[in-house]
Order: structure tokens, then C-alpha cells, then sequence
């Protein structure tokens, strides 16, 4: 590590002074993603805000039939709220199997919106579910907040403050671990909306989570989960590393889409 500054502001809008006061300051939340990436030396702030402790972000509640999630909710406490297992459980499994323990108790949600690695699991269920991210600014759609690999529509400054999910009729969220690190080697989140239309969202292909359209529409026509093998999944949506190829991670995927259709069933 190297000498920075570390403060822990008591509000929300003391934390954006600090970014406003210096453009080399970061947000700190969960720590998880971060603190490995400075200890490696990848980034250099010049101070920490750490946001993990504002009361402004930790809240679960429901908001119609939906539900809102403030973003220094850690993934261990979405695992646990009954809010969210009532409402969205498949959400709930989805934060109960990120990372281990430690992970899980100090990692938020915000945190890893914010991050949006190829492999994180919750953008899959951010994009599936149509989710919309609220910011110190503005309320983002999830197809407009994600932005490819580790990218988001977040301006400098910009604090992710809640995500708000609306209800869905039935979700599964499937990975396929990498033992070592337990991050996803390919993670499959496919719902089934309020409205009856099909959503699956993919991540762990390495170039940002993203949605299988002709996937959606197949089942939308009332097709089986069976004829999904024939259905295109464009091999341009993945890229392969020592852990496995392209064509084996889209493999992956239509095998794990299809367990996770038909668990909802
Ligand atoms: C060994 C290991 C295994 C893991 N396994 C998984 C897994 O299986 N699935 C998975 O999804 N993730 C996994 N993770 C990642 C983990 O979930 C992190 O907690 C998460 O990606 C980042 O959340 P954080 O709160 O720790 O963010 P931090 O590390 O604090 O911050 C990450 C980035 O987001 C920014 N940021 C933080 N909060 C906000 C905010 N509210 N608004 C705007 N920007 C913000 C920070 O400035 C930083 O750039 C794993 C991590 C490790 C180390």
C-alpha cells in the first residue's frame, strides 16, 4: 500500500463535498473489489470516502409491488432481509452465493453495480429483472446504467444512493463457479415479469453482462426450454481465458439457462 487519506463522512452530502474538493478522491464501500486493487497497485487515489456506514443507504423496503435496496446493503444482509426473500427470492440465493463469508458481510450491492465486472452476479439480476439505479442524480434503467466490461453510465463523482427491483412472477439466478475464487465462470439470471415476458440475463461471458434476445423471444412464443438448444447465442458475447473458451462458456450458459427455466417451471 502507499500513503492516502481515509475519511468517513456522516452524510451523503458531506461524502459528495469530498468528491467535489478532489477529483482524485474514491468512494470506498464493501472494500472487496478495491482494497485487492490498490494493494496491486492498479489505482491511486489520492483519499478514500468511505460511504459503507451512511445511514442514507441502508434501507430494504418495499415500494409497490416492488422493492428498494439501498446500496451499502451488504450482500450478506440481502441474503438475510425478509423483504427481499418474500419478494424477490431469487435475489436473495443470488447474494447468499456471492464470494464466502467474509466476502458477503462487507461487500455491497451498490459496490458491485458500481464495479460491474464481467463476472459480478448481481448486474444479471439488475438487467433481468429491469431494475433502475438511483444516484445522488438521476434514476438510470439498467440497460442504460450498464456499460460493458467494468464500465457504467456514472460520472465522476456520482454515488450510487438504491436499486429499486419490480416485481417479477418467478426468477432463478444460476452460476457455474470457478472453484477457486467462487466468482462466476458463467452466471444465468431468467425471469419471468409481472407482464409475462421472458428476461435472461448473462454474465461471466467478459464483455459485461448482457441479455439473450433470441432466447426471450423464443420462450415469449411459447416454446419449450428443449428447443433452446437451437436458438443463436452470438459467440461475439464471449471471449475465452485459461479458465475456458468462448465456445466453451457459451456452452455454459445454454446448459445453465436451461436448468434455470426449468427450476422455475
Ligand atoms: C475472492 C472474491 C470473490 C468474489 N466473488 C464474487 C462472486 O461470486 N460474485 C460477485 O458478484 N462478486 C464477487 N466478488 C466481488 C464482491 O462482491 C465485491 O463486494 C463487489 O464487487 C464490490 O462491492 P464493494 O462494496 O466491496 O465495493 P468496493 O470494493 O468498495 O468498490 C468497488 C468500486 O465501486 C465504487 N463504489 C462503491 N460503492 C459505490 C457507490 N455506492 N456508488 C458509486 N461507486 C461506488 C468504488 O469507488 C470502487 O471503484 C468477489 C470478490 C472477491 C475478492
Amino acid at each position: 500500500m502507499y500513503d492516502l487519506g481515509y475519511s468517513r463522512p456522516a452524510t451523503l452530502a458531506k461524502a459528495l463535498e469530498l468528491l467535489q474538493q478532489d477529483d482524485l478522491a474514491q468512494l470506498v464501500s464493501g472494500g472487496q473489489t478495491l482494497m485487492p486493487v490498490l494493494r496491486a497497485r492498479l489505482a491511486a487515489p489520492s483519499q478514500l470516502v468511505d460511504i459503507a456506514r451512511l445511514d442514507d443507504l441502508r434501507q430494504i423496503c418495499t415500494i409497490g409491488a416492488g422493492i428498494e435496496i439501498g446500496a451499502g446493503m451488504t450482500h450478506a444482509e440481502v441474503a438475510a432481509s425478509p423483504v427481499v426473500r418474500a419478494h424477490l427470492p431469487a435475489l436473495a440465493a443470488l447474494a447468499g452465493g456471492i464470494g464466502d463469508a467474509q466476502i458477503r458481510h462487507r461487500g455491497t450491492i451498490g459496490g458491485s453495480i458500481a464495479n460491474n465486472d464481467p463476472a459480478a452476479c448481481y448486474p444479471s439480476a439488475v438487467l433481468a429483472l429491469g431494475a433502475r439505479v438511483q444516484t445522488n442524480l438521476r434514476m438510470l434503467d439498467a440497460e442504460a446504467f450498464f456499460a460493458g466490461m467494468f464500465a457504467t453510465a456514472l460520472e465522476p463523482g456520482e454515488i450510487v444512493t438504491a436499486v429499486h427491483f419490480p416485481a417479477c412472477a418467478v426468477a432463478c439466478y444460476l452460476k457455474f463457479r470457478n472453484p477457486a475464487s467462487r466468482f462466476a465462470l458463467v452466471g444465468v439470471f431468467a425471469a419471468r415479469l409481472a407482464s409475462d415476458e421472458h428476461r435472461i440475463a448473462i454474465i461471466g461471458g467478459g464483455n459485461g453482462v448482457f441479455r439473450w434476445h433470441e432466447a426471450e423471444r423464443h420462450l415469449d412464443r411459447g416454446a419449450g426450454v428443449d428447443g433452446l438448444d437451437t436458438v443463436p447465442l452470438d459467440l461475439a458475447n464471449f471471449t475465452g481465458d485459461i479458465h475456458g473458451s468462448a465456445d466453451y462458456r457459451r456452452h455454459v450458459a445454454k446448459v445453465i439457462t436451461r436448468r434455470a427455466l426449468t427450476q422455475m417451471a
